[in-house]
């Protein structure tokens, strides 16, 4: 099997690449422009004769010949989507509309990541993947959360007029090594933030809710989807709930206890809930997450420790 996963040197990317190289029949090729993802994250595999790695902006044309592609290029992190919001809607429309090309040339699988947020400020809760979301059209999180809603319709849009396999994940917040440490997301600054001894940064209100799902087992569910016969959209997510004082007390309890605890401005459009409803990944694919906040958070400790220079006291 030879597979192209675009954006392969991303957080969640750099993981999908770990796990599917496991398998000594696969080929992996990855397609990166590292804007936020970088060649170290994918270091132990480069030279190795089944692993290819191409400097490539997925808004241009790619000619490859693979089985699968696992399309994940697009930032994730808030604070680089809003960076250059043109470029992230181009990312998000062309990038996947070539993408299709080359599965439709090829007769590759597909499978979009797509994300929680394509359900905006939800007046859901749960949010099932038949809710069709409350979004923002104009606002400064649109060229993400509508670029992604695009992103799906042309993925079914492909599979209904040119008969494309496709595979939609919408994933909710997830976290783990590797995650850029001045990247923005909530888990990656209270870490980080807890280990250089600032206070944790808890946007207004603090009891909007996110739930946070450990990379192994979002991994684990992609390639579940992709190999199953459903073309989804199907969550992927860990359905425990927090309110983000209570993670910013998780995070203080269990890295720095005398840490500070500040209360900061949010920025607009910040939904006020999410949480998954997984009954879908767990009838379709067997799948439900096996890591709770609690022992998923030591291990992202551990990997920020060693990034950031500051050894356990
Ligand atoms: P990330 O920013 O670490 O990885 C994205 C990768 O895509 C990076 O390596 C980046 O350099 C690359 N990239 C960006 N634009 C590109 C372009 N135009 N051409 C080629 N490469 C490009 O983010 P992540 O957390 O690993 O997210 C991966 C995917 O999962 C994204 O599609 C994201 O929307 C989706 N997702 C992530 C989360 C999350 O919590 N991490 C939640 C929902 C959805
Ligand atoms: N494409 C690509 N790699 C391929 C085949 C197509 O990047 O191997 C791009 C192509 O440049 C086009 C897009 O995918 O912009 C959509 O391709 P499709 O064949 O569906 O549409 P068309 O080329 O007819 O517009
Ligand atoms: N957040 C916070 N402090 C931070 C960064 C984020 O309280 O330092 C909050 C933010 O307001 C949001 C939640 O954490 O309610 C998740 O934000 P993130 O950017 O991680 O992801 P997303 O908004 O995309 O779910």
């Amino acid at each position: 099997m030879r597979i192209l996963v675009t954006g392969g040197a991303g957080f969640i990317g750099s993981h999908l690449v770990d796990k599917l190289m496991e398998n000594e029949k696969n080929e992996v090729i990855v397609a990166d422009n590292y804007f936020t993802g970088s060649k170290d994250n994918l270091r132990k595999w480069i030279g190795h004769p089944r692993f290819e790695l191409i400097r490539h902006d997925v808004t241009q044309p790619l000619l490859v010949e693979v089985d699968q592609i696992y399309h994940l290029a697009c930032p994730a992190s808030p604070i680089f989507y809003k960076y250059n919001p043109v470029k992230t809607i181009k990312t998000n429309v062309i990038g996947t509309l070539n993408m299709l090309g080359l599965a439709k040339r090829v007769g590759a699988r597909i499978l979009l990541t797509s994300t929680s947020e394509v359900y905006g400020d939800p007046l859901i809760h749960p949010q099932p993947e038949t809710y069709w979301g409350n979004v923002n059209p104009i606002g400064v999180r649109s060229c993400y959360d509508e670029g992604k809603r695009v992103a799906e319709t042309l993925m079914f849009d492909y599979h209904r007029q040119h008969g494309i396999e496709i595979r939609i994940a919408r994933i909710f917040n997830t976290y783990g090594p590797r995650m850029n440490i001045d990247d923005g997301r909530v888990v990656s600054n209270f870490i980080a933030q807890a280990l250089r001894g600032e206070p944790l940064t808890v946007q207004k209100p603090g009891t909007q809710t996110r739930s946070f799902c450990y990379v192994s087992d979002m991994v684990d569910g992609l390639i579940r989807l992709m190999e199953g016969e459903h073309t989804g959209p199907i969550n992927i997510g860990n359905p425990g709930e927090f309110t983000m004082v209570e993670l910013a007390e998780t995070v203080k309890e269990l890295i720095k206890p005398d840490v500070e605890i500040n209360m900061v401005e949010n920025t607009p459009d910040d939904p006020r809930q999410r949480k998954p409803d997984i009954t879908k990944a767990k009838e379709l694919l067997g799948w439900e997450p096996k890591v709770k906040l609690r022992d998923g958070l030591p291990l992202m400790e551990e990997d920020f420790r060693l990034r950031l220079g500051i050894s356990k006291e």
